[in-house]
C-alpha cells in the first residue's frame, strides 16, 4: 500500500475506488449512486470529448439537444424497449413543494402532474417523436443527429464511473431510407469507437455482436467493443444499435421514397459514457497511481525545479521556461511546477499518482552539465539527458509511451484470452485465470442463461472477425458453428 491506495492484488476494486478518489477524479457524492466529478477527471472527460466529437462531425453528424424529461405514455409505446428500462426508471410526479404549517417542507399533492414524466435513461423515444415532424421525404434522410448529455437509470449496485446512477454521455440518434445503409452507420459508429479506444485509450478492445438475451431493449442489433480489465473481467465500452423500424413504427416516422411510396423510416443509436473514465483507471493503472495515456493526459509533461536557494531556482527556471516554450510550439501539455510550498518528493509522488506521462526534474548538477533527469510513469525508467533537443526527445518519447501501453494492455489480453473446449475447462479457468474465454454455444438464449446463472459468466459479444468453426456446445453437447467469447464483467 502507498498513498493510501490499496494494491491492486489484494483487493482490485478497493483499489480501483481508492485510486479514482485519491487521484482527484470524481468522488461519491451525497446523492447514493451519483458521483462529483472533480476538476481533474473532468478534464481528462472533456479531452475525450473534444476527440469523440470532431470525429462524429468528420462522418457527417451534428448535435443537437432534446429534453431531459419524456412523457411516459411515449415511452411505453415501443414495447421491448419499456420492458427493457421499466425497472430503472426515475419518474416525475409532483411540480411543486410546501410548507406543512409545522415547518415541514412537503409535497404539495394537489401540484400533481397530469401525465408522469421519465428522467431519460436514453432518449429514442423522444427524439423519434420530434423526428416525424422532421421527415417526410427521402430528401430529409438520411437524418444525423448526436446528442451530448446527463442520462439516469437506477441502477441497484454502482461504481464510480463504471455504472452510476446519473452519467454523461452521448447518444447519437440516425434516420435512414434504406436498411442496408442503417447497418451501414451502425458498423461504422461501432469502428469509431473502436478506433477511439484503441488510438486515444491505448485500450484493445474486441468488436462484436451481443447475442439476443445481452441486446438493447428495442434494438434488432447491438454492436459493442468489450476491453479486458487488470482483474481479467470484461467491461463493455460501447455500444452502436441497429433499431430495425421500431421507434419509427412506434411514433409513426415515415417517409415518401424517390418511387412515391410511403415507408417507415430506419434508426440507429450508438453511444458511449463516462464509463470510459473507469475502463482508463483500470486497464493501465498500478499501485503507485494513474497511467494515462499521452494523448488524453491534461498534463503531458511535468518540471520539477530542485533548488536550494532563490538563486537556483532562477536559473532553473531559465531552462524550465526555454523548455516549456519549445514543448509549447510543438502543441504539448506541459507545466511548470515551481511551487516552494512542497518538497520535490512530494512533488514526484502527486504527478506519479495522476498520472502524467513524463516527468523532468532539473537540479544544480543538471545547470552545470547542460542536462536533465527524465523519467517516464509507464515503465517508471529514470535517465539523464542532455538539454539539447530535448523538447524533440519528449515529443518522440509521448509518441513511444502512447505505443507502450497499448501494447501491454494487448499482451495482457492475449495471456488472458484462452478456449475451453468443456464446461469443467470453462468453470476452472473462470475461478483461476479469469480473463476472455473462447468457447462453443449452440446458439440458444437458455443455454446462455443456465450458464450465466451457474457461473456468473456472459457472453460478451461475437467476435465480428469470427471464423465459423464446427464444434459442441460446452454445456449442452449440441453442436456448435462458431466460438463466442465469454467472461464475467462489470
Ligand atoms: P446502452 O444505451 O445501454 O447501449 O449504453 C450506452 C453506453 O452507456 C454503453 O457504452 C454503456 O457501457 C454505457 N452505460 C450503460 N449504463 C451505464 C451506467 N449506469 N453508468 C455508466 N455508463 C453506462
Amino acid at each position: 500500500m502507498s498513498k493510501g491506495i490499496i494494491s491492486k492484488d489484494e483487493d482490485y476494486s478497493q483499489w480501483f475506488n481508492d485510486l479514482v478518489v485519491k487521484a482527484d477524479l470524481a468522488e461519491h457524492s451525497a446523492v447514493k449512486g451519483c458521483m462529483v466529478i472533480k476538476p481533474y477527471g473532468y478534464s481528462i472527460w472533456e479531452k475525450m470529448q473534444s476527440v469523440l466529437d470532431q470525429m462524429f462531425k468528420d462522418t457527417g453528424h451534428s448535435n443537437a439537444y432534446f429534453p431531459l424529461f419524456i412523457p411516459k405514455s411515449f415511452f411505453s409505446k415501443e414495447a421491448s424497449h419499456v420492458e427493457g428500462f421499466a425497472k430503472e426508471c426515475a419518474v416525475v410526479t409532483h411540480y411543486r413543494l410546501k410548507n406543512d404549517g409545522e415547518g415541514n417542507i412537503i409535497v404539495d399533492e394537489t401540484a400533481k402532474l397530469e401525465e408522469e414524466l421519465i428522467v431519460r435513461p436514453t432518449s429514442e423515444t423522444i427524439i423519434w417523436n420530434t423526428y416525424r415532424g422532421w421527415i417526410q421525404s427521402y430528401r430529409d434522410l438520411p437524418l444525423l443527429i448526436n446528442q451530448w448529455a446527463n442520462v439516469v437509470r437506477w441502477e441497484m449496485r454502482t461504481r464510480l464511473f463504471l455504472r452510476t446512477t446519473e452519467f454523461l454521455w452521448q447518444e447519437g440518434h440516425t434516420a435512414h431510407a434504406t436498411a442496408e445503409e442503417a447497418i451501414a452507420e451502425t458498423e461504422q459508429m461501432l469502428h469509431v469507437y473502436a478506433d477511439f479506444a484503441e488510438n486515444w485509450l491505448a485500450l484493445p478492445v474486441v468488436r462484436g455482436r451481443k447475442t439476443a438475451n445481452e441486446r438493447f431493449a428495442g434494438a434488432l442489433d447491438t454492436y459493442c467493443i468489450e476491453a479486458l480489465m487488470q482483474d481479467g473481467k470484461a467491461l463493455q465500452a460501447g455500444t452502436s444499435h441497429f433499431l430495425g423500424q421500431n421507434f419509427a413504427k412506434a411514433f409513426d416516422v415515415k417517409f415518401t421514397s424517390k418511387e412515391g411510396k410511403q415507408e417507415f423510416v430506419w434508426a440507429t443509436s450508438w453511444g458511449v459514457s463516462t464509463r470510459l473514465m473507469g475502463a482508463l483507471v483500470m486497464a493501465h493503472s498500478d499501485d503507485s497511481g494513474l497511467v494515462l495515456p499521452p494523448k488524453l493526459a491534461p498534463i503531458q509533461v511535468v518540471i520539477v525545479p530542485i533548488f536550494r536557494s532563490e538563486e537556483e531556482l532562477a536559473q532553473i527556471s531559465e531552462v524550465a521556461d526555454a523548455l516549456s516554450k519549445a514543448l509549447k510550439a510543438k502543441n504539448i501539455r506541459v507545466k511548470y511546477d515551481n511551487r516552494d510550498t512542497q518538497r520535490p518528493g512530494f512533488k514526484f509522488a502527486e504527478y506519479e499518482l495522476k498520472g502524467i506521462p513524463l516527468r523532468v526534474a532539473i537540479g544544480g548538477r543538471d545547470l552545470a552539465n547542460g542536462t536533465v533527469e527524465l523519467a517516464r510513469r509507464d515503465t517508471k525508467t529514470k535517465e539523464t539527458v542532455q538539454q539539447q533537443g530535448l523538447a524533440e526527445q519528449i515529443e518522440q518519447l509521448l509518441v513511444e509511451i502512447q505505443d507502450n501501453i497499448f501494447q501491454k494492455a494487448l499482451k495482457f489480453r492475449a495471456e488472458n484470452t484462452r478456449e475451453a473446449n468443456t464446461y469443467d475447462e470453462f468453470k476452472q479457468m473462470l475461478d483461476e485465470t479469469p480473463g476472455f474465454i473462447s468457447a462453443h454455444w449452440d446458439g440458444t438464449p437458455e443455454t446462455e442463461q443456465r450458464i450465466k446463472e451457474e457461473t456468473k459468466a456472459t457472453i460478451r459479444c461475437i467476435p465480428l472477425d469470427n471464423k465459423l468453426e464446427d464444434g459442441t456446445c460446452i454445456l449442452t453437447g449440441k453442436p456448435s458453428i462458431q466460438r463466442v467469447l465469454f467472461a464475467r464483467a462489470y
